[in-house]
């Protein structure tokens, strides 16, 4: 082999490498270009459940359950103040909070991820969930004897009318079950601005359905608030689970439906 010869196959493996390198090099740059443009479209989709995204959603990791499967139970009044006070010194905060752990508890065996949410949580803020129920009880001065039942308040959906249409659901599942699991009846004429102009209806996020329940009156329901509570526990649970897994309102008279296929 001459010396020209070895010099020019020199040259034809330096060109082949660098064409190799340029090819890689554009080869990568086409992909890092083109990957960053799906994520935003389905990160987005994924927050606002739009239907066209549904599909990339799958993609992503997700580090935390979807808010599908999350229920928030605000237990009112908690570290905020005490609520309604008896002359005895039961206070309206205490009644709540342990009817709160037992719905949290209750929910929570049927699968479902709950939030434990004080009065004035930050975790409100935005909050996202697939229902959102706030246990209050009514005063304990005594009204008269037609002073007992529960009441319950929908959030407006002022941002949003499906978030008013989804709380009215849960409104009549819970006042459904609530009633025939504590044998209370709806005291519609009670309400008060403190309810149906909630605080928390304007801090959470506009899509998620949201109630708050005066449990009872704390001087005619005294009993049943105090001695009781798993069972108001359970009429508020089990109102949830019929809001969530899309029960007929009345069990006994309507036509069973098909279990919602969401999985809790
Ligand atoms: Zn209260």
């Amino acid at each position: 082999m001459s010396k020209n010869s070895v010099q020019h196959s020199q040259e034809s493996v330096l060109s082949l490498v660098i064409r190799a390198f340029f090819w890689s090099a554009l080869i990568a740059l086409l992909l890092v270009a083109w990957t960053p443009n799906s994520l935003p479209t389905f990160s987005l989709g994924g927050l606002f459940g739009e239907k066209g995204a549904r599909r990339a959603v799958v993609l992503l990791p997700t580090p935390t359950p979807p808010p599908s499967q999350v229920v928030g139970i605000i237990s009112g009044h908690w570290k905020s103040d005490s609520g309604a006070v008896c002359p005895n010194g039961m206070a309206e905060r205490d009644i709540n909070h342990r009817i709160a752990l037992l719905v949290q508890e209750y929910l929570r065996q049927q699968g479902y991820k709950v939030d434990l949410l004080a009065e004035f949580d930050p975790r409100l803020n935005g909050y996202r969930a697939a229902a959102l129920v706030s246990i209050h009880a009514d005063t304990c001065k005594y009204l008269g004897k037609e002073y007992t039942g529960f009441k319950i308040a929908p959030a407006r959906g002022l941002k949003d009318p499906s978030q008013l249409e989804n709380s009215i659901r849960l409104k009549n599942c819970i006042a459904s079950r609530y009633a025939a699991e504590t044998g209370l009846r709806y005291h519609p004429n009670s309400y008060s601005r403190d309810m149906t102009e909630y605080h928390v209806f304007n801090t959470i996020d506009p899509h998620t359905p949201a109630v708050i329940i005066e449990t009872g009156f704390m001087n005619m329901d005294y009993d049943i608030l105090v001695n009781h509570p798993a069972v108001v526990a359970k009429g508020i649970a089990d109102g949830i689970l019929c809001y969530l897994r899309n029960e007929p309102l009345h069990p006994a008279t309507a036509t069973p439906k098909p279990t919602a296929t969401k999985a809790p």
